[in-house]
């Protein structure tokens, strides 16, 4: 009986496990033929001063809809592009809207750059070719990766970064804290902001560890010349406590979810000088 229960787990795994393939392949399917079409689009997050809450970046973020009009999270397509290397076509197709679209505004944009994408030197002339025909000065790109990137090859990240720098570009590391070997990377490459992770926003309180920790990471940023920035900013109480601790920069739904181009200009345009009012927060809190 042990055995036929057994058995009947594994037929349920591995229908569950061809439940999950056959979902992957389809997205993969989907995406390849997306890539160029209307499935896929750029919407931007803002990131405001801590001190002023004036817009003074935003971040580009790539949706995809499925076939059955289904949006699908990054965190599912990013990675399956990145698997079946569709990553390099989708990331390029990301980096030249937001360049063409910065080109309008007179603030910058932050472009996410997965390690797929940074392996190849490919990525320093796509880079440069986007700010070419977008017409944008470099100094209003950032680019943003993360550990991994510098993790698995140091020497080839390090060659393409500077080159990169050399073009004026702006780098910035994601998600800071999540990884195991920030240190020793924060201060080797040289990075103009990093961005601390949500988790550690989460349970954030006066007088704990947690508060502890996040005011030491903000110092760090500092000491090593960094702009420091908090992403996934939820609440007041959170924009309050990280003001406490020195944070630079917020970028959060507490302030403005991801929007569109129109959205953004018009908010852009807004006769309050593009500041965003915590008003907005204080009902979501
Ligand atoms: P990320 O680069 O760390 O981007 C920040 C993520 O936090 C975004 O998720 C954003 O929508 C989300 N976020 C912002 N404010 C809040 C908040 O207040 N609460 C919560 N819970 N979340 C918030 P998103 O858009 O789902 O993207 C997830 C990840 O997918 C990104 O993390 C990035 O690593 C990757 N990604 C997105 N677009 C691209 C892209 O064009 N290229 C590459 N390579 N990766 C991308
Ligand atoms: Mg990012
Ligand atoms: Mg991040
Ligand atoms: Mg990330």
């Amino acid at each position: 009986q042990a055995k036929s229960r057994g058995r009947s787990r594994v037929a349920l795994f591995e229908a569950a496990m061809d439940e999950d393939l056959h979902h992957r392949r389809r997205i993969e399917g989907e995406l390849r033929r997306a890539i160029d079409g209307d499935a896929v689009k750029v919407v931007y997050q803002p990131k405001v001063c801590a001190r002023t809450q004036r817009i003074v970046g935003v971040e580009a973020l790539a949706r995809f809809v499925d076939a059955d009009g289904r949006p699908v999270s990054p965190s599912v397509f990013v990675p399956i592009a990145e698997e079946s290397g569709l990553i390099a076509g989708l990331g390029e197709r990301v980096l030249r809207t937001a360049c063409a679209d910065a080109a309008r505004w007179s603030i910058g944009v932050a472009v996410n750059l997965s390690p797929a994408q940074f392996r190849g030197d490919d990525i320093v002339d796509t880079v440069k070719s986007a700010l070419e025909s977008a017409g944008l000065d470099p100094a209003r790109l950032t680019l943003e990766i993360t550990e991994t990137v510098l993790v698995n090859d140091p020497e080839g990240a390090r060659r393409r970064l500077d080159a990169l720098r050399a073009m004026g570009v702006k780098l910035a590391l994601d998600d800071f804290g999540t990884g195991y070997s920030s240190l020793v990377y924060l201060q080797r490459f040289k990075l103009d902001s990093m961005k601390i992770a949500q988790g550690f926003l989460e349970g954030l309180a006066p007088d704990t560890d947690a508060m502890t920790v996040l005011s030491s990471m903000v110092a760090l940023g500092h000491a090593l010349g960094l702009t420091v920035v908090a992403e996934g900013v939820e609440t007041v109480r959170q924009v309050e406590l990280l003001k406490r601790a020195g944070a630079d920069e917020f970028q959060g739904n507490v302030f403005a979810e991801p929007m569109s181009r129109a959205v953004l200009e018009a908010m852009l345009a807004s006769g309050d000088g593009a500041v965003i009012p915590l008003r907005q927060a204080a009902t979501r809190a």
